[in-house]
């Protein structure tokens, strides 16, 4: 994949949550390729640890910070610690001179062009009148209120030109049972999606990415039953599963200046899944 990809995101910053695996993981990779300082981060130090080596070894400069999307200060900490100076290859130090202290300050760098909102939870599968209220607070407050917190401390930062991706789901569009509240969640998004495009406009654009079925951690449940499976696979026109780097790939163009006249949007990677006409 590496080889032919472009440099869209050349001294670009992109911040990309839950993404020390799975599809957050290959769109902060992708970004990371083409050019882009990623900012990843989830839950867990060993994780993040483990990928910011992965993405080191691909030669990408990377940010990586604990960030359970839940917690106020996580958040706080990850656009404070984005927007801070990093000496690094890509970014020279300014140094400004400020006339009425007689003294130089040193100018932060700081600014954010891209913020992929991807963490997710589905903590049970149970019909939606069975669902308890616990559960529900939790899916609203992970999958839809974290992602609204984020950006409202992310906006300061936001340039003229950058770029909000949310990741919904197929399920979206077509709750099923299992994943009908989780679903519901994710249908949010899209209406999220297009108030936030009318409300950033015109300096930031708000698209939104609704993958398929993608064999992960989050979907092993489903993924990892043969037969399962095999009906998921069934549903699409393309005979198969999606993959990450589907998923990266459908991001990285929305994100991008390729997508400069496409705002709030979204953007089934479903391979041909029953979605809306
Ligand atoms: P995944 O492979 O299980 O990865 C989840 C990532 O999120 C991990 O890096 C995990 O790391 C992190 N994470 C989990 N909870 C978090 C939290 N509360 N705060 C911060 N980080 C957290 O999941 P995935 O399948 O890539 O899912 C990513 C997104 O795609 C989700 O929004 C999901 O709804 C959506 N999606 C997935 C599928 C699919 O079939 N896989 C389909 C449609 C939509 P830690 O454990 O270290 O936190």
């Amino acid at each position: 994949m590496d080889k032919n990809l472009g440099k869209r995101f050349e001294g670009k910053v992109a911040i990309v949550t839950a993404s020390t695996q799975g599809i957050g993981f290959s769109i902060a990779e992708r970004l990371g390729l083409e050019g882009a300082a990623v900012v990843i981060s989830s839950r867990r130090q060993k994780n993040v640890d483990e990928a910011v080596e992965k993405l080191k070894g691909k030669g990408i400069e990377v940010l990586g910070l604990v960030c359970h999307v839940s917690n106020a200060q996580h958040r706080k900490d990850l656009i404070e610690n984005t927007v801070q100076v990093h000496l690094t290859d890509h970014f020279k130090l300014d140094l400004e001179f400020d006339p009425w202290n007689l003294l130089f300050r040193l100018q932060k760098y700081g600014k954010i062009d891209v913020i992929v909102s991807n963490a997710a939870a589905n903590p049970a599968v149970d019909g939606i009148l069975e669902t308890k209220e616990s559960v529900l607070d939790k899916l609203w407050d992970i999958n839809v209120k974290t992602s609204i917190l984020l950006l409202q401390d992310a906006a300061p930062h936001l340039q003229k030109g950058s770029s909000v991706v949310f990741i919904s789901s197929i399920a979206g569009y077509q709750p099923p049972q299992g994943l009908a509240m989780y679903g519901v969640t994710k249908t949010a998004l899209l209406g999220l999606t297009k108030a936030l495009a009318a409300e950033m406009a015109p300096n930031t654009r708000v698209n939104c990415v609704a993958p398929g079925f993608v064999p992960t951690h989050f979907a092993s449940f489903l993924t990892t039953n043969d037969s399962i499976r095999k009906d998921l696979e069934a549903k699409t026109l393309l005979n198969r599963l999606g993959t990450t780097q589907d998923m990266a790939a459908a991001t990285a163009y929305l994100a991008s200046d390729d997508a400069s006249y496409v705002t709030g949007e979204t953007i089934v990677v479903a391979g041909g899944m029953p979605s809306r006409l």
